[in-house]
């Protein structure tokens, strides 16, 4: 049997093991996916036994997605660009090799769900961390036509514009002044990259006076699956208003592929990441 697994800590609030799992079962793969929960000082030496176990593949997650990097053989180019792996592949020689699904996985849904394709999108970006890198430079990848950031540590969105600018000349990279900011670049789709949202106490950072018909909301949150932001973008007639599962499940439907070469049986997997949320 092969196992796969995830590496992060903590990892216990994590839904991959059972979109894999339920992928595996659909397919009649010989697999299982497990939690591996590292402390920080073990990450190393956890690492590399897991490897030299014989475990075939991992996902990283918080707060391992910058530091696994340094412990892998090879780095794929846009997980580079990134900076940050959410995947491990770990070949018959022992050796491994990372990427990052995250951005591309957003890009996946979005065309493949959403309906919306980022060539020549207007893109409003909340936050300039970890999910944000990776979905601004598949977004600015895809062609989009701008992207504006906003983040309340103004240096990490300094550093991501300067990023996106020297990597991708043909988009448009500007710094919004707040996040109504934003809104006022008239962005075709607005993407909530912060976990603002995630408590029930959390404000709307947003004037939704400022929401327009036009305009597709997505929120990388999928815990919970209505936030704030998406209550109000439906209250106030947008286009559109998706949260973070899609992202999450195209990343994984993206690891799986990398892992073992074989499509990924998407609904399965959105079956049963769709029955443990509803329970939450
Ligand atoms: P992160 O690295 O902590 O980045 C979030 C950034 O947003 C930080 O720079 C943070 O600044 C900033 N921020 C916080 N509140 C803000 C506000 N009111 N206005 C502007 N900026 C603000 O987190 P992450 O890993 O990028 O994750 C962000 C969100 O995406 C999380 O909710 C996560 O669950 C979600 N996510 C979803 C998926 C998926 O598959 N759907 C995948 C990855 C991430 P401070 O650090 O100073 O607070």
């Amino acid at each position: 049997m092969k196992i796969y697994g995830l590496i992060g800590f903590p990892v216990k609030h994590s839904y991959s093991a059972i979109m894999h799992n339920a992928a595996f079962g659909a397919l009649g793969i010989d697999a299982r996916y497990e939690l591996f929960e590292i402390k920080p000082q073990d990450l190393e030496e956890e690492f590399k036994k897991k490897v030299s176990d014989g475990v075939s593949g991992f996902n990283v997650t918080i707060p391992y997605k910058e530091k696994i990097i340094k412990f892998l053989d090879k780095l794929d180019p846009e997980a580079e660009l990134i900076g940050a792996v959410n995947t491990i592949k770990v070949n018959e020689d022992k050796t491994t090799e990372g990427f990052n699904t995250d951005g591309s996985g957003f890009i996946a849904h979005l065309k493949e769900v959403v309906g919306v394709s980022p060539e020549g999108a207007k893109v409003s970006i909340l936050g300039a961390g970890g999910a944000a890198r990776a979905v601004s430079v598949q977004l600015a990848k895809n062609n989009a036509v701008s992207i504006s950031l906003f983040d309340i540590d103004s240096s990490r969105a300094e550093a991501l514009a300067a990023k996106l600018k020297a990597h991708f000349p043909n988009c448009n990279i500007e710094l919004a002044y707040d996040a109504d900011g934003l809104l006022e670049k008239k962005p075709d789709l607005l993407i909530n990259a912060t976990p603002l949202g995630m408590r029930k106490e959390d404000k709307l950072v947003f004037n939704p006076e400022l929401f327009h018909s036009k305009l597709i909301v997505y929120d990388l949150i999928y815990n919970p699956a209505q936030t704030l932001l998406l209550r109000e973008a439906k209250a106030k007639g947008c286009r559109a208003a998706f949260n973070g599962l899609g992202m999450l499940l195209y990343q994984g439907a993206l690891a799986f592929k990398i892992w073992l070469d074989v499509e990924a049986p998407i609904e399965v997997m959105e079956e049963a990441l769709r029955k443990v949320l509803t329970k939450v």
